[in-house]
């Protein structure tokens, strides 16, 4: 639904072209974004629902348990009737755990004026003695659906695959070459990047709207942007204006030498030319082709990527969120583990998220207990040029 402000809601409809009541009961609790998963998560389970003629008055935990099985590609077999798209494939862990999220709220928030089946609801929120030691990130509180295996671990991006994006000729425009520079520097969401506005740059020392010193952005979530892009911020939405008309709050990020440098670079060569054809404060626009002057999208910027990989002779797939991990990653050694700081700088609701992602201490310390007690070792010592250790090895002998 498209609001008449231009803010965007995911809300269900039945069949009838109504609005399904009461999942907007639940839906309605969250912002765009979150709402957007949620939503699409819990029309699948009231299809799943539908087609096996489950009702909440005689659906049980078990029944649950098996629709999460199903929608993870766990099950053994095939259970009651197909509802999903041969084609679809198997959730992840992380997916998963917003189905188990959204699934339990829509079932609780039922009971309150639905007859639901009172044993379900129990077994939901009675703090997760069914599978014990899941628990949900946000409220603390076991969620019986949960999958117990925990999320991925983000993949690494290696320095090399960086090295070889600003290789010459690899990143063809300045705008590229920005992007790249902010998502590496600065670990943007990719939404939050293509939401950028003008107005939300402050990169002067002692800028007016007075939060922060040094150069810096404000990451706002907003829901109008004309490329559908948005930024996921906690903070409760309001108009993020100070009195005297400056941009103020969302997420504070500091900002690198580098990352304004190549801003006024794109806004010199690429900008400029075209902005008689902008209509809208975005920041990031196409340059040539067809649309000059549109809002570049998330999309453009995935497919900017994998343009950029190919012409770099790079097998693997670079996503925008690999560069967010690895800064985030990187500022968590830099700042000696310190989650809470680097949950702050990236945007994180709580510490936690940054220990579930990069664990409570990095490899680099393990690593140096590892060698610790490799060298301790009862272990007759290997071949003596074995025992070098990579760093000590010149870079011909590596290759
Ligand atoms: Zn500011």
């Amino acid at each position: 639904m498209r609001h008449t402000d231009g803010a965007l809601s995911y809300w269900i409809f039945t069949p009838g072209a109504e609005v399904h009541r009461p999942s907007l009961n639940v839906l309605k609790r969250y912002g765009t974004s979150s709402q957007q998963t949620y939503a699409y998560s819990l029309v699948d389970h009231l299809n799943w629902a539908h087609a096996n003629g489950k009702t909440p008055d005689s659906l049980t935990l078990e029944d649950l348990q098996r629709y999460m099985n199903g929608v993870t590609g766990e099950a053994g077999g095939v259970y009651g009737i197909a509802w999903r798209d041969p084609d679809q494939k198997p959730l992840g862990a992380s997916a998963a755990g917003n189905v188990a999220t959204i699934v339990k709220a829509y079932y609780v928030s039922l009971s309150a004026s639905e007859k639901v089946n009172s044993d379900l609801v129990s077994a939901l929120t009675s703090g997760g003695a069914v599978r014990r030691g899941v628990r949900s990130r946000s409220a603390g509180e076991a969620n019986p659906l949960a999958p117990t295996k925990s999320s991925r671990r983000p993949r690494f991006l290696p320095d090399e695959v960086v090295e070889a994006l600003f290789q010459p000729d690899v990143l063809t425009t300045a705008r590229d070459v920005m992007i790249v520079t902010w998502l590496h520097d600065g670990g943007l969401r990719v939404g939050g990047l293509c939401g950028l506005r003008f107005c939300d740059l402050h990169l002067v020392r002692h800028h007016p709207c007075g939060q922060r010193a040094d150069p810096h952005i404000h990451i706002i979530g907003r829901d109008d942007n004309p490329n559908g892009a948005r930024a996921k911020t906690y903070a409760a939405p309001r108009d993020n204006l100070s009195s005297d008309g400056y941009v103020v709050d969302g997420i504070i990020r500091a900002v690198s030498p580098d990352m304004i440098s190549t801003f006024h670079a794109y806004l010199l060569d690429e900008y400029h030319p075209v902005q008689h054809l902008v209509d809208h404060e975005l920041v990031l626009i196409h340059g040539q082709g067809p649309t000059p002057g549109a809002a570049m999208t998330t999309a453009a910027v995935r497919k900017m990527l994998r343009r950029a990989c190919d012409r770099a002779g790079l097998s693997v797939r670079v996503t925008p969120h690999a560069f967010r991990h690895k800064a985030a990653a990187a500022f968590y050694a830099a700042s000696d583990f310190n989650a809470e700081m680097v949950a702050q700088e990236f945007g994180w609701a709580n510490p936690e998220m940054v220990t579930d992602l990069y664990g409570k201490s990095a490899n680099r310390h393990a690593l140096k207990y590892l060698r610790e007690a490799w060298e301790a070792t009862a272990r007759p010592p290997s071949e003596p040029y074995l025992a070098l250790c990579e760093d000590e090895l010149t870079e011909e002998e590596v290759r």
